[in-house]
C-alpha cells in the first residue's frame, strides 16, 4: 500500500504560515522570494487572477502566470471550482480572512485525491492565499475515525450505572424474545421513569441527580431477582428484562421497584427529598409478537401510567390508550392547522458564541407557538402531532420565512456577519419544492446563503440517507450549509460526516452537561473536535450553562458554545454594540 510508505514524510504540524505576515510584505516583494518552503503561496488580484505563485504552488499544479495573469475556476492547490474560488476570494475581504478552509482535489485517473488547507487574507490590491497539503493528515484522521467508531460501538455499558446502554439493551431484548419463542417461555419487560427528574436536575444540579441514579442502580443490583437484566434507556429511565416471569410476578416486581425508589433519599443542599417513579409493563408473547413490539408496548404502558399521575404503574392494555391517543393527537393537529393559518408560529433566536473570543457569531432559530395571551409554547407541545399529521414542513417554512424577515429588517442593527441556523425535520426531505422555495425566500430578502446553516439530526439522516443526500446536495449547490445536530447521543456515526456535506457538528446538551463529571465524555469530545478541525468542520457545544463547562470546552478545542450561559432564546436578534469590533460579546475572551 502506498499509504504506509508515504506516512514517513508525515504531515507538517507547524502552524500554517501566518497569512498576516505575508500580507505585510506581499505588495513589495516578488512571490518567488516569498517563502519558497513547503506551503504553496499565491498572490492574486481582486478578481482572483493569479499574479505570482511560488515553487510549491507550481509543483502542486498551479499554472505559471508569467505571460498573463491566469483567472481560472480551477487553480490547484487553491481552489477546485468557481464556487470555491468565490468563497475564498470573498473570505479574503472579511475582517479575519479565512483560515484553514478545506479544499479537495478528488482522485483523477491515477492521481490520488489531494486535500489542502487554504488560508487567505486581503491586501490593498488583491489577496494572498497560502495552501498547505494535508492529504496525509486526512488519512490519519480517517484512521482515527475508524478507531473512534469501534470505540463507540464497543461501549455497551452506561458509564454512570454500568447498566446496558439503550442500544445494547435492545439487542438483549431481541435475543431473549427469540430464545423464549423457540423454547415456549415468556418474557416480561418493565420500563420505569423517575418523576420530575428533569425539574430536580434543573433546580438541584446534575451532580445530585447523577448521584441518585448511581445509588438507585446499586440498590437495584443488590435486591434484584436472579436473571434480571437492567438497561439505562434514558436519562431517568431504566428498563428491566425479567425472563420467565408471569404477569403477576412481574407486576409484583414492578411494585417492589417503585417502593424501592420512594425509600431511597435524594440529598440536596441539606435537604432530603423523596422521589417517585412511574412504570409500565408488557409481556411476551401475550402482548407482543416480537422484541420491537414488546418495547413499544412497555413504553406505551409507561406513558399511560404517567398520564395518570406520579408513582403510577400500568400493565399494557391495547384498548386502554389507543383511542385516547389518536383523539388527542387529532385535536392537536386541528389546532396546528388553525395556528398556521393565523401565523402563530414564530421564530426565537438563541445566540451562539465563538469560544476563543466570546463574540456572538451566530443564532439558532427555534420554533415557538404564540397563544392568545402572547405566551410562547415550546416545540415539545406541537412537533410530535405536526410530524404525525404532516404539518411540520409548513411550520418549518413559516419559521424560515420569519427568520429571514427578522434578519432583513434587523439590517444595520445586527452584525452584518451574523450567521443563522435553522432546524429541519426528516419529513422536509420529501418536499420537492422546499429547496427552490428556500433559495427564493433568501434571494428576495437579500440573505446570503453561506450565512445560513440547516441543522439535521442523525435520526433524520438515518431514515433515508439517499434522499437526505439529494436534498442536502441541492441546498449546498445554492451555497447553504449543513450541521449535524444532537451529536453524542444515538449512534454518533462519523459516516454522516463523510457522506453528507456537513460543515458543522453540534454536541448534544446531555453530552455537554456531563463533561465536568465524565472523563469519557471529555476524551470523546476532544477527539471529535480534533477530527472535525482536520476536516474543516466547526464544532458547537449545546446546553452550556456554566463558566466551568465553558472553560472545559475551551480546553477541549470546541469552536463555539450555545446555552443559557451565553443567552436564552429570544424574540430579538442580538444587537450589534457598536464597539470597535462591532460585535456583541457574550463574555470577555480569556487572558
Ligand atoms: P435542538 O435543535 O437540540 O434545540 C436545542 C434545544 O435546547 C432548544 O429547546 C433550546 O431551547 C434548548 N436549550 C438551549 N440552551 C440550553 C441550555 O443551556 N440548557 C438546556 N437544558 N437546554 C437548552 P427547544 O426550543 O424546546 O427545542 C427543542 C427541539 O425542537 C429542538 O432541539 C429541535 O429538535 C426542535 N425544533 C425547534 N425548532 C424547530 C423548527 O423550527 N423546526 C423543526 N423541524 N424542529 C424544531
Ligand atoms: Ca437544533
Ligand atoms: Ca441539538
Amino acid at each position: 500500500m502506498p499509504r504506509k510508505s508515504r506516512l514517513k514524510e508525515s504531515p507538517d504540524t507547524r502552524p500554517l504560515s501566518s497569512v498576516g505576515e505575508v500580507h505585510a510584505v506581499s505588495d513589495e516583494l516578488p512571490a518567488e522570494s516569498l517563502l519558497d518552503g513547503p506551503d504553496a503561496v499565491g498572490v492574486f488580484d481582486r478578481e482572483g487572477r493569479a499574479l505570482k505563485v511560488n515553487g510549491a504552488a507550481l509543483r502542486a499544479g498551479a499554472p505559471s502566470p508569467t505571460a498573463s495573469p491566469a483567472l481560472l475556476n480551477k487553480l490547484p492547490p487553491f481552489w477546485n471550482n468557481e464556487q470555491e474560488r468565490e468563497r475564498i476570494r470573498g473570505g479574503a475581504f472579511h475582517a479575519d480572512g479565512l483560515q484553514n478552509e478545506v479544499v479537495r482535489f478528488p482522485e483523477q485517473g491515477s492521481a490520488p485525491e489531494r486535500v489542502y488547507w487554504v488560508s487567505v487574507r486581503g491586501t490593498s490590491s488583491g489577496f494572498v492565499a497560502v495552501a498547505r497539503e494535508v492529504t496525509e493528515r486526512i488519512w490519519e484522521i480517517n484512521e482515527l475515525m475508524a478507531t473512534f467508531e469501534s470505540f463507540v460501538a464497543a461501549s455497551d455499558r452506561d458509564p454512570v450505572t454500568s447498566f446496558f446502554t439503550r442500544e445494547q439493551f435492545r439487542l438483549l431484548v431481541e435475543r431473549e424474545t427469540r430464545a423464549a419463542a423457540s423454547s415456549g417461555r415468556s418474557v416480561a419487560l418493565l420500563h420505569f421513569e423517575l418523576d420530575d427528574f428533569q425539574l430536580l436536575n434543573d433546580t438541584h444540579g446534575i451532580a445530585s441527580g447523577d448521584e441518585f441514579i448511581v445509588r438507585l442502580s446499586e440498590a437495584l443490583r443488590q435486591t434484584g431477582r436472579d436473571g434480571e437484566v437492567f438497561g439505562r434507556v434514558g436519562g431517568a429511565e431504566v428498563a428491566v428484562l425479567l425472563p420467565d416471569l408471569g404477569a403477576e410476578q412481574a407486576a409484583a416486581e414492578a411494585e417492589r421497584i417503585l417502593t424501592l425508589v420512594s425509600r431511597l433519599p435524594y440529598f440536596s443542599d441539606a435537604r432530603t427529598l423523596t422521589l417517585t417513579a412511574c412504570a409500565g409493563l408488557a409481556l411476551f408473547p401475550e402482548h407482543a409478537k416480537g422484541a420491537l413490539e414488546l418495547i413499544q408496548a412497555t413504553a406505551g404502558a409507561l406513558k399511560d401510567a404517567r398520564r395518570r399521575g406520579r408513582g403510577r404503574f400500568r400493565i399494557h392494555d391495547p384498548a386502554d390508550h389507543e383511542r385516547e391517543r389518536v383523539d388527542r393527537l387529532r385535536a392537536q393537529a386541528e389546532r396546528i392547522r388553525d395556528d398556521l393559518t393565523n401565523g402563530r408560529f414564530v421564530p426565537v433566536f438563541q445566540p451562539i458564541a465563538e469560544i476563543g473570543t466570546g463574540r456572538i457569531v451566530s443564532v439558532e432559530t427555534l420554533a415557538r407557538r404564540r397563544d392568545d395571551d402572547g405566551k410562547l409554547g415550546l416545540p415539545m407541545e406541537f412537533l410530535d402531532a405536526a410530524e404525525r399529521f404532516g404539518y411540520v414542513t409548513e411550520i418549518d417554512r413559516a419559521i424560515i420565512a420569519g427568520a429571514f424577515d427578522a434578519f432583513a429588517s434587523g439590517r444595520g442593527r445586527i452584525d452584518s456577519e451574523l450567521e443563522m441556523s435553522l432546524n429541519l425535520s426528516a419529513l422536509d426531505f420529501d418536499d420537492d419544492r422546499l429547496v427552490a422555495d428556500i433559495s427564493h425566500m433568501a434571494r428576495r430578502k437579500g440573505i446570503r446563503p453561506e450565512r445560513v446553516t440547516f441543522e439535521i439530526t442523525e435520526t433524520a439522516a438515518l431514515r433515508e440517507l439517499g434522499r437526505v443526500q439529494h436534498f442536502t446536495q441541492a441546498l449546498t449547490a445554492e451555497g447553504f450549509r449543513f450541521a449535524l445536530d444532537d451529536f453524542g447521543i444515538g449512534f454518533s456515526s462519523f459516516r454522516y460526516l463523510r457522506e453528507l456535506p456537513v460543515s458543522c457538528l453540534k454536541f448534544d446538551v446531555s453530552y455537554v452537561q456531563n463533561l465536568p463529571t465524565q472523563l469519557e465524555n471529555r476524551v470523546f469530545v476532544r477527539g471529535i473536535a480534533e477530527i472535525c478541525r482536520g476536516l474543516g468542520v466547526k464544532t458547537v457545544a449545546e446546553g452550556v450553562e456554566s463558566a466551568s463547562v465553558m472553560s472545559i470546552l475551551r480546553e477541549l478545542g470546541v469552536d463555539r458554545a450555545q446555552g443559557y450561559y451565553i443567552g436564552y432564546p429570544s424574540l430579538e436578534l442580538p444587537a450589534r454594540l457598536g464597539t470597535s469590533s462591532g460585535t456583541f460579546r457574550a463574555f470577555p475572551p480569556p487572558g
